[in-house]
């Protein structure tokens, strides 16, 4: 009984969707469809589609997960294991021993990157999902994308280095940015929502000064698929993450995927007017939620009494016990229950999770936000709704961001030559 497996390049066709929770179109030319071998690539494929959907998971899990049978699997993760492409650990579940497959860590690396207002935050994690270098700095206000894209590359360059790992390590970058985005472009869908980043090809610019593959998405798109897939919203089918911070974004999932909508503004609550005729928002309407809910008026409500603070300080009194810096975070949180219980009488989410720097404030931005939602929201349907904090924090953004490198991110399973099957 031998066998022997020879990795080639990477095919071009082997190219994945995201976010997709459906089965993969994989296709790899030098196969006939319907023969054996394209079976065994289109078997394979959706195993490994299935690893990079769930992190590490057990043979067991994984014939439950692909709807293929123990045995098939238990080949396709030898011939992987053989190939460098998957590797194993002993487990121990519900007392019983078991193998948990994840891909081969020596495969390489990606990275993450969350672009927004005013942060930039880096994960560099490595193909079994585990992330091994993190990295935050602070962006101006208003920078332009040239600015953030520079230091974010740089970054990158350097942590790389510093795990000890070689350029040729990393196989790709998840963007995720702090606007609506066409995912198809690459290109902002609003103009003025994120200052300085409007009209430019956002994942090719990246591409070009990193010398690698790109893919983009929304922060709270990606967000939300972070809560479901390592956080807060493990399990549910339906989801909203909700950021609350210098602007309010919202991310949507339903039936296990992300809803973008035709432009890629679907989930965009911040936009939503909740005072008529009220200050001009920076889309260009007027009295939209993040004229009310936005760290400028935050800052600027609390001025007068309590000086110049940065958001952070705000949120930081508040759980210390000053009742002005508790009001302002309360009323936040009020506001936006307003618009988010729209979006549950739409959507019928089974779980809200709340992130963002207000998020951090934990039940006194919370406790008002679940009281609006109740109030203002189909009562049948908020007897199942949960309203809970983030449990990634401020890191759903860039965690999202690498699992969407992690899944975008081409492997050469479809080109696995079996020279001897047994
Ligand atoms: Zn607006």
């Amino acid at each position: 009984m031998t066998s022997l497996l020879k990795l080639k390049h990477i095919h071009p066709g082997l190219v994945q969707s995201w976010p997709g929770s459906k089965l993969r179109q994989v296709s790899v030319d030098r196969a006939t469809p319907g023969s054996q071998s394209s079976l065994r690539e289109a078997n394979r494929a959706r195993l490994v589609d299935a690893i990079k959907r769930f992190g590490a998971i057990t043979q067991v899990e994984l014939a439950g997960a692909t709807g293929l049978s123990t045995a098939t699997v238990s080949t396709i993760v030898k011939e992987l294991v053989a190939a460098g492409v998957l590797m194993t650990a002993p487990v121990s579940r519900s007392g019983r021993r078991a193998q948990q497959v994840s891909l081969a860590r020596q495969l390489g690396m990606v990275a993450g990157v969350h672009f927004s207002q005013r942060m930039l935050r880096i994960e560099l994690a490595d193909m079994a999902g585990t992330v091994v270098a993190t990295q935050h700095m602070p962006l101006p206000y208003e920078h332009r994308a040239d600015t953030g894209m520079d230091r974010a590359a740089r970054l990158i360059h350097d942590m790389v280095e510093s795990v000890g790992a070689t350029p040729e390590e990393l196989l790709g970058v998840g963007l995720a940015v702090a606007a609506p985005v066409d995912v198809r472009t690459g290109l902002l869908s609003v103009r003025g929502v994120l200052r300085g980043w409007d009209e430019v090809d956002i994942p090719g610019s990246f591409s070009r000064r990193i010398g690698k593959p790109v893919w983009i998405d929304n922060d709270a798109n990606l967000a939300i698929v972070a809560e479901h897939r390592y956080g807060a919203a493990q399990g549910c089918d339906a989801a909203v993450f909700v950021a609350i911070g210098h602007g309010v974004g919202a991310g949507l999932l339903v039936d296990g995927c992300v809803v973008r909508g035709h432009g890629g503004m679907a989930g965009e609550i911040g936009h939503v007017r909740v005072v008529e005729n009220g200050r001009v928002c920076v889309c260009g309407n007027r009295g939209c939620l993040e004229t009310v809910v936005n760290s400028g008026v935050l800052v600027e409500t609390l001025r007068a009494t309590h000086g110049n603070l940065a958001l952070r300080d705000i949120i930081a009194k508040a759980l210390a016990g000053d009742v002005g810096c508790t009001r302002v975070v309360a009323d936040s949180g009020e506001h936006v229950g307003a618009a988010v219980a729209a979006l549950c009488n739409v959507f019928n989410p089974q779980r809200v999770v709340v992130g963002g720097i207000l998020g951090t404030a934990g039940e006194i931005a919370l406790a008002p936000l679940r009281a609006t939602v109740a109030r203002a929201s189909l009562a049948s349907q908020f007897a199942e709704l949960d309203v809970v904090q983030s449990t990634l924090g401020e890191a759903a953004e860039v965690r999202g961001a690498v699992a969407l490198a992690l899944d975008s991110v081409a492997l050469p399973i479809g080109t696995l030559e079996v020279a001897h099957v047994y």
